[in-house]
């Protein structure tokens, strides 16, 4: 974070301040455990703060402390408009556009607010007047872990708190094996322990907490992939009846895309989920290697993310975006293939 952001955050945060502090929509545990560890130290230090997220999290992130105090804008349309109206700072986290909050978006650009990102997304637009963005690091936790080093309060990191950020880095790593993860992102993890994360307990929570129902959609979405060897890409549909058969709740299909990376050969892994009360498709896109799905899904989907993680959405029906996504593959062949 530039010296000249940081002393203006710093002068921001000297006097109590009313803060709303805003993941992006569909929250993940990185953006849940962002917000929730900076919501933490907010309050702790005497500012009146509170989460608002556009739309609800999934269960298996509702066991993190504070959670329960997440206001939801769809559900708690009034308390959440309120907070956000009378707020004089803003964090948005884990984001890098306005657009990223759905409909949330008209009541953040209309505040007077004085607004701080953080965020490790590419091409982050220029709505803050603070901004600490780093492409290069794991997760947003990993950043608001710096953050508050920054501010000269790294041994105020409660165990909360050390939770909430070892929930993001684990789930923005992919339990610590993306490219995103550095020597850096290990030593951060290892101090959150020293704070008394629980790892094992986390990963547990997080992980090994599935319905029979989500394991069957997992076996739907496997028995769908088809892969396209020339292209090195394999890619999954489901479609919203096949979500109905399964009992889909929220969440159930996190992770489901990676799984066409773990075939020998495949460097480029999308899933296709239709949302029809939203009338779109979403679209998760992942890869190894060069090859960047931030570029394809920001050119071709209306979306974005990172080099190897993306996403985006599709308007058109699963069979019209299969057609168009493939008739896509060609002219990507040769970097596919790398
Ligand atoms: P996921 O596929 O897990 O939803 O998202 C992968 C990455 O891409 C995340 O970092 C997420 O924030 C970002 N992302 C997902 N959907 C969109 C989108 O529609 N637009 C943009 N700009 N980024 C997205
Ligand atoms: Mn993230």
């Amino acid at each position: 974070m530039n010296l000249e952001h940081l002393n203006a955050l710093k002068q921001l945060l000297s006097t109590p301040r009313k803060i709303a502090i805003i993941p992006h929509k569909n929250p993940d545990g990185d953006a849940i455990g962002s917000t929730l560890a900076l919501w933490h130290y907010a309050i702790n230090k005497g500012h009146n703060a509170s989460i608002v997220s556009p739309n609800d999290a999934p269960k298996f992130l509702k066991w993190m402390p504070g959670a329960d105090k997440i206001l939801n804008f769809e559900k708690q349309n009034t308390q959440a408009k309120s907070c956000i109206g009378a707020a004089d700072v803003i964090f948005t986290l884990d984001f890098n556009h306005l657009g990223r909050v759905g409909q949330m978006s008209e009541l953040l650009e209309e505040s007077s607010a004085t607004f701080v990102m953080v965020d490790h997304h590419q091409e982050p637009s220029d709505y803050a007047k603070i901004m600490y963005s780093d492409v290069t690091m794991s997760s947003t936790c990993e950043m608001v872990y710096h953050l508050i080093g920054l501010l000269g309060d790294v041994n105020q990191i409660t165990k909360e708190m050390a939770n909430c950020i070892y929930t993001g880095i684990m789930t923005d790593t992919g339990s610590f094996k993306f490219a995103a993860t550095t020597s850096n992102t290990h030593r951060v993890v290892a101090d959150l322990m020293d704070r008394g994360a629980e790892g094992t307990e986390i990963h547990h929570r997080i992980y090994d907490t599935n319905s029979p129902s989500r394991l069957h959609l997992l076996g739907c979405a496997l028995k769908n992939m088809v892969i396209l060897e020339e292209y090195h890409t394999a890619y999954i549909t489901l479609s919203q009846e096949e979500l109905d058969k399964y009992n889909y709740q929220k969440g159930d299909t996190e992770g489901f895309v990676n799984y066409g990376l773990t075939l020998d050969g495949i460097n480029f892994a999308v899933i296709f989920i239709e949302n029809k009360e939203e009338g779109i498709l979403k679209i998760s896109f992942r890869s190894v290697g060069d090859f960047s799905v931030n570029d394809f899904a920001r050119k071709h989907f209306n979306g974005g993310g990172h080099t190897n993680a993306a996403g985006g959405k599709s308007e058109d029906s699963i069979e019209d975006t299969i057609k168009y996504f493939t008739s896509l593959l060609p002219q990507y062949q040769n970097q596919l293939q790398s």
